[in-house]
């Protein structure tokens, strides 16, 4: 789980109304990427958390139920 700082982050972002990355609002951001130093959590639309977390291949023994593919 990554850290993010929040002194680069808008106000949006750190509600996690927004992709950390893109600021995209809509589709709401999906994916919790990591957090802030005080533990809220950092959100990412689907496109970017693919790029922020790390390989698939590399995985945690951790059931990812949570993905949808509708
Ligand atoms: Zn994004």
């Amino acid at each position: 789980m990554l850290t993010f700082d929040p002194v680069g982050l808008t106000s949006t972002q750190r509600d996690g109304d927004a992709c950390v990355v893109c600021h995209k609002k809509w589709p709401r951001p999906r994916v919790r990427v990591g957090c802030l130093p005080n533990s809220a959590p950092v959100m990412a639309c689907d496109d970017c958390a693919e790029a922020l977390l790390p390989s698939k291949d590399n995985s945690v023994p951790v059931p990812r139920h949570s993905r949808a593919f509708s």
